[in-house]
């Protein structure tokens, strides 16, 4: 199996790391990250800027740092870096939570869903710590059952958002098929002056009030559960055909 890993925290991240060594032996490892930490780029490509691509020495796998953000990692690794094109894409292991609309931020994600826009198979592990110290045992033994079984069963236009709880191993409660769930970020600017009085400004961070909701991967993962979360290509909103009724005409 040739697997392509990739990641938003960077080639240097230690859960890229802990990722690349528990798929040892499951097939041949091609590892194309970001120089630098991407986190929250989402699916952005580079389009204006030249986009670098160099050879690193990396335990275990063949890899590439780029210049560029997680969706370009795995487009040029897809299509240009590796041999053929890989048979599954895995991205992580993320330093961080990729829950509820966390998805639409997530480099982590984004990375996966440029696998599944190629028709590849696609899984996405994220560890939920917070600003704790992340354990990646758990996900890192997840990643490597999970992988041959999603290669083999998922569908093509579906990729999988894993979440795992921030525990040892032995404390995990299972694993869940979830339905994305919702967090309400409380976000605060702090507003700062630089040494010439220049104002600028953090986005800041903040835990969010995460909405209790049954079946959800915040929930999942609250009770201590791995939350496994099928994610569609398409983001029609299907039960919303109501708007037919009340659309406008196109002509005055
Ligand atoms: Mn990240």
């Amino acid at each position: 199996m040739r697997i392509l890993v990739s990641n938003d925290d960077g080639i240097h991240a230690p859960g890229l790391a802990a990722l690349v060594e528990a798929l040892q032996g499951l097939g041949e490892l091609w590892v194309v990250a970001p120089e630098r930490e991407r986190s929250a780029a989402s699916h952005a490509i580079s389009l204006r800027d030249p986009l670098r691509a160099w050879e690193v020495p990396y335990p275990g796998a063949r890899a590439w740092a780029t210049t560029g953000t997680p969706a370009d990692c795995v487009l040029i690794g897809a299509r240009e870096l590796l041999p053929a094109l890989p048979e599954v894409v895995v991205s992580g292991i993320n330093r961080g939570a990729n829950l509820g609309e966390d998805v639409w931020y997530s480099g982590t994600v984004a990375a996966a869903k440029e696998g599944t826009m190629w028709g590849l198979p696609a899984v996405a592990l994220s560890v939920c710590c917070g600003f704790d110290a992340p354990d990646y045992r758990a996900a890192a033994a997840f990643a490597r059952r999970l992988l041959p079984l999603a290669a083999e069963h998922l569908a093509r236009d579906v990729l999988l958002n894993v979440n795992v709880p921030n525990l040892p191993p032995d404390q995990i409660r299972g694993a869940q098929v979830c339905h994305q769930g919702r967090r309400r970020y409380q976000t605060s600017f702090d507003k700062r002056t630089d040494p010439r009085g220049g104002v600028y400004y953090w986005i800041g961070t903040g835990e969010p009030l995460d909405e209790p909701d049954p079946g959800s991967d915040v929930s999942a993962v609250a009770a201590g559960q791995i939350a496994v979360t099928p994610v569609r290509l398409d983001l029609t909103a299907d039960d919303a055909g109501g708007i037919a009724t009340w659309l406008p005409s196109a002509n005055a």
